[in-house]
């Protein structure tokens, strides 16, 4: 559900023209290249970006990163003064705390853009399902997207169940049955617990269940490479209703 190539003539359109009026991006003919650069350190509003174009801009923005075309847009000093009193973020974010993951900075966004929980393992803890909560219901964010990332640590260590110290074992029972499907893999693995992470986000919140229902939110998913920058996205499974 997270491919690129969503978007519609008609709505593509739209999200293009406002790209061009804003005079930071030089946009092709070709909807494609619509991740040419934006030089002046902004981006167009992301206020009327349906849910799947918002997909679609994120990973916009990580072909300008993994292209080394970065606008690194709303990163000044004006644009934290423009949402210091209210937040709107597009989009909502479970990731990992890796610190080589820094969402804003892997999908070329900046103050107010995105909504970030981020966690050993992505993993959907209850309190992390509360907050993204509180970013689609009470925030508005179009999209929540469940980030995993290659040679993920936490992953490792539940595959390979270990003693570790102190609370980390906490972790692993979110983990573990993604090891098990993939069968010990960690590579497939990662890949099946950004699955099963999604899956939990929507079948363990009945907030969250209702804004997928009703086509307000999508859930969308992806693993990002350390070694190359990109984020490939994952085919999710349907959300039960
Ligand atoms: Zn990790």
């Amino acid at each position: 559900m997270c491919d690129t190539g969503l978007v519609g003539h008609t709505s593509r359109r739209r999200w293009l023209a406002g790209i061009a009026a804003s005079g930071c991006l030089t946009v092709g003919a070709a909807a494609d290249e619509v991740t040419a650069r934006a030089p002046c350190g902004q981006q167009p509003s992301t206020a009327d970006l349906s849910p799947r174009e918002a997909v679609d801009f994120l990973h916009a923005g990580n072909a300008r990163f993994v292209a080394g075309k970065t606008a690194a847009p709303n990163r000044d000093i004006a644009r934290l003064r423009q949402v210091a009193p209210k937040q709107t973020p597009f989009a909502a974010f479970l990731g990992c705390a890796d610190s080589r993951v820094p969402v804003e900075i892997v999908f070329d966004q900046g103050f107010g853009d995105l909504f970030v929980t981020r966690i050993a393992g992505n993993v959907a803890a209850t309190e992390n399902i509360a907050s993204l909560e509180f970013a689609t219901q009470i925030l508005g964010a179009r999209v929540l997207y469940v980030l995993g990332h290659t040679a993920c640590g936490a992953v490792a260590a539940a595959a390979r169940a270990e003693p570790v110290p102190g609370q980390i074992s906490a972790l692993f029972q979110h983990i573990r049955p993604a090891v098990r499907a993939a069968r010990g893999d960690v590579a497939a693995a990662v890949r099946e617990n950004v699955r099963l992470q999604a899956q939990t986000l929507v079948e363990g919140s009945t907030v969250i269940a209702a804004l997928v229902a009703a086509g307000k939110v999508v859930v969308a998913g992806g693993v990002f490479d350390l070694e190359t920058g990109g984020v490939e996205p994952v085919t999710l499974e349907p959300p039960a209703r």
